[in-house]
C-alpha cells in the first residue's frame, strides 16, 4: 500500500476498500459504508455487496464439482 500524500496539514488515509484516499476525519464515515453495505471478496478481493456475496462465491469461486458442465464451458471459451 503506497503512502499517500504527506501533507502534514490534511491526513489522508487510504480506504481499506476502495483504495482511494480518504481524509482521515472522514475515514471513519466512509468505511462505514463499506461496513454495512459492502464486503470484500476474501477470494478475490473485489468488493461485493454483502447480499449478494453468496451468489458472487458461487459465480466466481464455487468449487467446479457443483457445476459439472462449467468445464465445457471453459473449453468452448478457451478454444
Ligand atoms: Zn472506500
Ligand atoms: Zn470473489
Amino acid at each position: 500500500m503506497a503512502a499517500a500524500d504527506s501533507d502534514p496539514a490534511i491526513s489522508i488515509s487510504t480506504c481499506p476498500h476502495c483504495q482511494r484516499e480518504i481524509p482521515s476525519s472522514n475515514i471513519a464515515l466512509h468505511s462505514a459504508h463499506y461496513a454495512r453495505n459492502l464486503q470484500k471478496c476474501e477470494h478475490c478481493g473485489n468488493i461485493v455487496p454483502r447480499k449478494l456475496v453468496d451468489q458472487h462465491y458461487d459465480e466466481n469461486h464455487a468449487p467446479a464439482s457443483l457445476f459439472p458442465n462449467s468445464k465445457l464451458l471453459l473449453d468452448a471459451v478457451n478454444s
